[in-house]
């Protein structure tokens, strides 16, 4: 479970995956780090180092920016005190101190205290108190090393990580498309959470996959030969085992019944375009039947969380039954990666600090957190629905945005400052213009273009704009319009008596 991962890993694997990487900033924060970690010991038995290594790792493979990827290797030295706070500013600049910074800051904000009815609010907080979505990666980074190694716990500690893991961590990631790591994140959880079940359902796929292995392989030959037949010249195809955590939790649904599960081993197929995403489709149910009302097109009806493709489940050959999953690469890259897709090789990647933006309301429960000792006394003075139904949409620099549900991009605008909503002329919305009135959704990346010489707001944004402070911002510039124009008009009666 436990990979140990060397500096040599880490450059090879940087050096393989960036266009000319830091090299020297990545070897700078891990000597720094190695430095501030000499001589500590995790509880594995294994020196300190290989935990921040492991995050970095992590954090190369998902292809965020080198300033994500040296925070991770520091993301421990804060704590260990092995260098002071002035002295990373100086070394390593403003952003990835800031990074780290937040990171620490988080670690102690969200902590998992067997309260089911908080769970739901510490997510929300996490979220906001993270406020740059790369704290959020390199959070879960770590998480995800910290429960490959959770052995070396003693066992209530392994409990409370794994809680905390499956009850905040894991939906946050299902939230914001990142279905790989939310599948390891609960996988990871779940053997120390529920060992027994654990165990039955690792014997069962395993004893599935035995079975079924080579007629899979069969059919992902066939398959194959179809595509290759076709104009289609890019593709790939391949099964997929499904995760253990999501198979446990399908079963409950099923009454146990796992012939009803048809997606254990399903069958995916990667192309370049939406069309041959159909021209699949199409070419899989002539060759098999399908399944009546299990095709599913993902593609022209996307999940709520962004997922596209386009599922069918078909009987082969020797009647058994096996799930398809057809998408574009770009889809794949979406549903594995979700929102840290967009952030996959950027060299822009970088946040300016100076427009680092809290949205007004969670900068105020901030304080009061950090005035107030008890966490939990703090969650019952904000009220429940201060956070309710509310989803959570970036900048492109990574700031999250905290909207209610139904949020529009003219709410949007609103909420980062209101002269950007009164100047607001279009919206891009994950790189594509969109019109003002759409629906936001969780982890949507936003863009806001603006007219500085346009007026101010249409009166007709109120009709479906869904903040309350978006409305009053449109009624009072729309009223101080009207009244710019009466006492033009004013002026202008009063002009000819003062030619007098
Ligand atoms: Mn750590």
């Amino acid at each position: 479970m436990d990979t140990m991962r060397t500096y040599d890993d880490l450059e090879n694997l940087v050096k393989n995956h960036y266009q000319n990487p830091d090299l020297a900033l990545l070897r700078k924060a891990y000597e720094r780090a190695d430095a501030a970690h000499a001589k500590v010991m995790r509880l594995t038995g294994q020196p300190y180092i290989t935990h921040p290594l492991a995050v970095a790792y992590r954090l190369a493979e998902m292809g965020l920016h080198m300033n994500v990827v040296a925070a991770g290797l520091l993301h421990d030295v804060l704590e260990d005190s092995g260098i002071t706070e002035d002295e990373m500013r100086a070394d390593f600049g403003d952003d990835i101190t800031t990074l780290v910074l937040s990171v620490t800051k988080l670690k102690h904000a969200v902590h998992y205290r067997g309260e089911e009815r908080y769970a739901e609010n510490m997510r929300k907080m996490f979220l906001a108190m993270a406020s740059d979505v790369r704290v959020v990666f390199m959070k879960f980074a770590d998480r995800l090393h910290n429960l490959q190694t959770l052995y070396g716990q003693p066992k209530h500690k392994q409990l409370r990580i794994a809680r905390e893991s499956l009850e905040i961590y894991a939906p946050i990631a299902g939230r914001l498309g990142m279905s790989e790591i939310k599948g390891e994140l609960e996988d990871g959880a779940f053997a120390y959470i529920l060992p027994k079940e654990f165990e039955r359902v690792k014997e069962i796929m395993d004893v599935k996959v035995r079975e079924r292995g080579a007629q899979v392989s069969r059919i992902i030959d066939q398959t194959e030969k179809l595509i290759s037949v076709s104009r289609i010249l890019n593709f790939q195809v391949y099964g997929r085992v499904k995760r253990l955590y999501s198979l446990y939790k399908k079963m409950l649904r099923y009454g146990d019944d796992i012939e009803k599960i048809y997606d254990l081993i399903a069958i995916r197929v990667i192309v370049t375009s939406v069309e041959e995403c159909y021209a699949v489709l199409g070419m899989v149910h002539q060759r098999w039947r399908p399944l009546p009302g299990r095709i599913k097109d993902y593609i022209a009806q996307p999940k709520p969380n962004g997922y596209q493709s386009l599922h069918t489940t078909i009987f082969a050959d020797d009647k058994t039954i096996v799930e398809f999953q057809i998408r574009t690469r770009e889809m794949h890259e979406l549903a594995e990666y979700g929102v840290a897709a967009h952030w996959r090789y950027k060299e822009d990647g970088t946040r300016d600090v100076q427009n680092m933006r809290w949205m007004e309301e969670l900068m105020l429960i901030q304080k009061e957190l950090e005035s107030k000792k008890d966490f939990m006394e703090q969650l019952e003075i904000m009220k429940i629905d201060v956070f309710k139904d509310r989803i959570f949409v970036f900048t492109p620099k990574g700031d999250v945005i905290d909207l209610p549900e139904g949020a529009t991009p003219v709410d949007f605008a609103y909420a980062i400052h209101s002269q950007i909503g009164n100047k607001c002329t279009s919206a891009k919305v994950n790189d594509v213009v969109r019109n003002l009135d759409i629906t936001l959704h969780s982890g949507d990346i936003v863009e806001i273009v603006t007219d500085k010489n346009r007026r101010g707001p249409n009166p007709d944004w109120s009709k479906f704009v869904k903040t309350r402070y978006a409305k009053g911002k449109i009624r009072d510039a729309t009223k101080s319009s009207v009244r710019i124009w009466l006492s033009g008009m004013l002026k202008s009666k009063e002009e000819p008596s003062k030619k007098k």
